[in-house]
């Protein structure tokens, strides 16, 4: 059974999976969704008996439909292999009372790695499948842990070109380190004077330049995403929600069709889509819950049904979820409009004019599966010592707003549903923060002693990403302005 996916901003544009991957983005700033989601035929006890490539193959098969079995599983076994330091790729571990899924054994210890690690494979092998010969052009915002991803998935990878803007004073010290320290010869890195939104809004403009693009393709190249909003990340972000229900089913927890609660720490709304494009697929989910830091504009649009980014952008010690304008929320509104491409435009089109829109009382109750709320930098902090004096489990800033939503969910709901929490970060990503909301008095150490102290107190050994940065040279200084992102591509291609 085929399918095509479809522009959320114009029901003519449709294209096969393997073309809206190339592609990345729909035009007119559009997105691409499915046009259906085929339901999971092979039982939920038969998956949980697999590896994770087997739950993999089973997903993306079902969602690439245009893609042979040859080619996929050349693509996943490529992708999920010893570059990840554990075997079972997405390990789900017990602490705190809940399930943690960590997704941070890739390359660059964030679970950007789950879907990047495979997304050159796709990338190439859809450019193979529909005879495309420009020279592919990755552009990249990121809020800091995407940019590191793609840059070590794109690396050197023949037929390909990746250019990353991170906003310059809003990344870790870590996770800039990781950036401007690449070394892979088709890569481009460069701090904006900007914020995650701005860097964001400068990308997609790039992408939705027509003009822009015709020069592009005069010149031999084609501007793709690496970002979120590109289907081909997506997708394989479905897969470890399977894979994480098949250790639950495993491990006795819960009988084959139990409902489970997952939580996310949510910033864009991709991971937390991925999930809930799962559970139409047929996984068995209770609650989705959101969990914002500060920067609440999805906890407010939960509960309020206005979606309003006016207001203040406020870095915090989660970075990667400083962000007012989470993109995949547009593939939920087009879903809850009833995949009504003209009603969806028309509520981004406000989004972008006034930066708010306000959604009908009938969508609003097509959300009742989402659960929405915050934690602010000290209920982070004082989650991270908490679960650390437990049982001695140290988890990043990230994982830790969703743990600290998820007391909170728990003791407003009283709900007990067996719930799986995404852990999206390794701590050694924000090992500054970590410590010091175990103790503050490790502010007054520098980056790397603090890197040590954690092994010391976590047992867990330093990942090979953050040894390979101790001593590693920075070899990208560039600095520009939003407005000047343009310019700076065009000088990293030569044209
Ligand atoms: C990107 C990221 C998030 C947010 O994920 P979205 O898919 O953008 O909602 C959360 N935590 C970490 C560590 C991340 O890198």
């Amino acid at each position: 059974m085929s399918f095509l996916y479809r522009s959320t901003r114009n029901k003519e544009e449709a294209v096969t999976a393997s073309q809206a991957i190339l592609q990345g983005l729909a035009n007119e700033g559009g997105l691409f969704v499915p046009d259906e989601i085929p339901v999971m035929e092979v039982p939920l006890e038969q998956l949980a008996e697999m590896d994770y490539c087997g739950v993999a193959y089973e997903v993306m098969s079902r969602m690439f439909t245009d893609f042979t079995e040859e080619e996929l599983k050349y693509c996943i076994h490529g992708a999920y292999d010893t570059k990840f330091d554990d075997d079972r790729i997405a390990p789900l571990v017990s602490h705190h009372g809940t399930h943690f899924l960590e997704l941070f054994h890739g390359k660059t210890i964030a679970f950007k790695d789950m879907a990047l690690s495979i997304l050159p494979y796709l990338m190439t092998t859809a450019a193979k499948k529909n005879h495309s010969d420009q020279e592919i052009v990755i552009l990249t915002a990121t809020s800091g842990d995407t940019g590191k991803a793609a840059l070590a998935g794109f690396a050197d990878v023949p037929g390909t070109r990746i250019a990353v803007f991170y906003p310059k004073s809003g990344v870790s010290p870590i996770q800039e380190k990781q950036m401007v320290t690449e070394r892979g010869k088709n890569t481009f890195v460069a701090g904006i004077t900007g914020n995650f939104d701005d860097a964001q809004t400068g990308v997609k403009k790039m992408f939705s330049d027509p003009a822009l693009g015709a020069y592009l393709g005069e010149k031999g190249f084609r501007f793709s995403s690496a970002n979120s909003i590109n289907i081909g990340r997506l997708v394989p972000q479905m897969v470890y929600y399977y894979y994480a229900y098949g250790q639950l089913v495993k491990s006795g927890e819960i009988k084959a069709g139990d409902r489970i609660n997952i939580v996310v720490p949510t910033g864009n709304f991709g991971n937390i889509l991925a999930a809930y494009y799962a559970s139409l697929m047929g996984l068995p989910v209770n609650r989705f819950i959101c969990a914002s830091n500060d920067n609440k504009v999805l906890f407010d649009f939960f509960t309020t049904g206005v979606y309003d980014r006016n207001r203040e952008f406020i870095l915090t010690s989660s970075p990667s979820m400083d962000i007012l304008i989470s993109s995949n929320l547009e593939r939920l509104i087009y879903r809850i409009a009833g995949n009504d491409a003209e009603k969806n435009a028309t509520l981004m089109k406000e989004l972008s004019e006034t930066g708010k829109y306000t959604i009908t009382d009938e969508m609003k109750k097509a959300l009742e599966p989402f659960y929405g709320n915050f934690a602010d930098m000290d209920t982070v902090a004082k989650t991270i010592r908490t679960i650390y004096e437990e049982d001695g489990y140290i988890i990043d800033t990230h994982t830790a707003v969703a743990a600290a939503v998820y007391d909170r969910y728990k003791e407003e709901t009283g709900d007990t549903t067996p719930t799986v929490i995404a852990s999206t970060a390794s701590p050694y990503k924000f090992t500054r923060s970590v410590m010091t909301a175990i103790d503050p008095a490790y502010d007054s150490q520098e980056d790397f002693a603090l890197v040590d102290k954690l092994e010391e107190l976590s047992g867990v050994k330093v990942p090979q990403a953050i040894e390979d940065i101790r001593s590693a040279e920075i070899l990208h200084k560039t600095v520009c302005e939003k407005e000047e992102m343009e310019a700076v591509v065009k000088g990293f291609l030569g044209i």
